[in-house]
């Protein structure tokens, strides 16, 4: 029997850090062991906003290309293996363009105008004049993940809503259209740690805040930012009784040390560890498990020609299943057959 299919794609805002491995990478490098899975660079949906300080976008170009390269490479560093999965850039299958007008025909204005999403990232790009792009972006996420007849979709609880435009602009097709082209695509509910920024046990980690450690980061980088990760402040000699539940550095102990989280407690309870060292031990745990994914790093970086190589693989790949499900869409759609362009 054939796998079942997982779709997922990502903005290029940059390196990834930590909290991207953790949230989305480590998961996705599960899943392609048991589905056939197609990661994808989002460049378009980039230039649905327009951009500005550190994010690029259409009016802030910026280091679009770059920061594309460097998403692949931190992917296959984190252990995506182009021989388990494809790995391509959004932009590099333009049959999801295509799609992505056909879909525009059906898709009810309401539906665009009700999205949650839409309205927040409005409010929180402070975009004055929304353009056309933003507000069909679903529209678009739609076709990214339906040109590959995407069964699941990896995602935490707060994105479902946009997985089911996905399964509800699907369904209208094939009812419109009188034929199962697509599948009922379904979010793929994955647990997930919760990683919080150096700066504080409540902030989330994330490239905005600067609060990160980057995939891209050196042991010695890493160890750095291990020195000025938030503790317990009240803690302020080494024998003083801590409380590790407020601490960043004990939420990582519980990330990369697991074995050792009821003894770090006890210790810092009882005043028996002080904030130095027990920083000091997280640094030798993260960098131990974060040293094949820099090594990987170190090989991609040398040999560029290697990225190059999986990104053109795997959109060759993806755009093959892209031209079959186009050339059904334009059939059940009676399109004019374009056989006779095709030489
Ligand atoms: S001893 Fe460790 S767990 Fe306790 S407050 Fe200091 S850094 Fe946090």
């Amino acid at each position: 029997m054939s796998k079942k299919r997982v779709t997922s794609g990502m903005r290029p805002t940059g390196s990834m850090h930590l909290g991207n491995l953790l949230g989305a990478l480590d998961n996705w490098v599960r899943l392609q062991d048991e589905y056939e899975c197609f990661f994808f660079i989002v460049d378009w949906h980039a230039l649905t906003t327009p951009g500005g300080g550190d994010a690029v976008g259409y009016e802030n170009l910026g280091d679009l290309r770059n920061r594309v390269r460097e998403i692949a490479i931190d992917w296959v560093s984190a252990g995506l293996d182009p021989d388990k999965c494809s790995i391509f850039i959004q932009s590099h299958v333009p049959e999801v363009a295509e799609l992505h007008l056909l879909f525009s025909m059906i898709t009810p204005l309401g539906w665009l105008e009700r999205n949650p999403a839409y309205k927040d990232m409005v409010q929180s790009y402070k975009i004055e004049s929304p353009s056309y792009g933003l507000l069909g972006y679903p529209t678009l996420q739609a076709a990214d993940i339906l040109i590959y007849k995407g069964d699941f979709v990896p995602v935490g609880k707060d994105q479902v809503a946009h997985v089911n435009m996905t399964r509800d602009l699907g369904q209208r097709f094939n009812s419109l259209y009188g034929k199962k082209v697509f599948p009922i695509t379904e979010a793929l509910l994955t647990e997930v740690p919760r990683v919080p920024g150096l700066d504080g046990i409540e902030n989330k980690m994330s490239k905005s805040s600067g609060n990160y450690i980057a995939l891209s980061d050196s042991a010695e980088d890493t160890t750095k930012k291990i020195r000025t990760m938030f503790t317990d402040p009240v803690k302020i000699r080494k024998d003083d009784p801590g409380h590790p539940d407020g601490c960043v550095v004990y939420a990582f102990h519980d990330i990369y040390n697991v074995g050792e989280l009821e003894t770090i407690r006890k210790e810092c309870e009882s005043g028996a560890r002080g904030c130095v060292s027990c920083k000091m031990e997280l640094a030798e745990k993260m960098n131990n498990k974060l040293e094949p994914v820099r090594a990987r790093r170190e090989e991609l970086v040398a040999n560029p020609g290697m990225i190059s190589e999986i990104l053109r693989a795997g959109a060759v790949k993806a755009e093959g299943i892209a031209r079959e499900t186009l050339k059904e869409v334009r059939e059940v759609m009676n399109l004019p057959a374009r056989e006779s362009l095709d030489v």
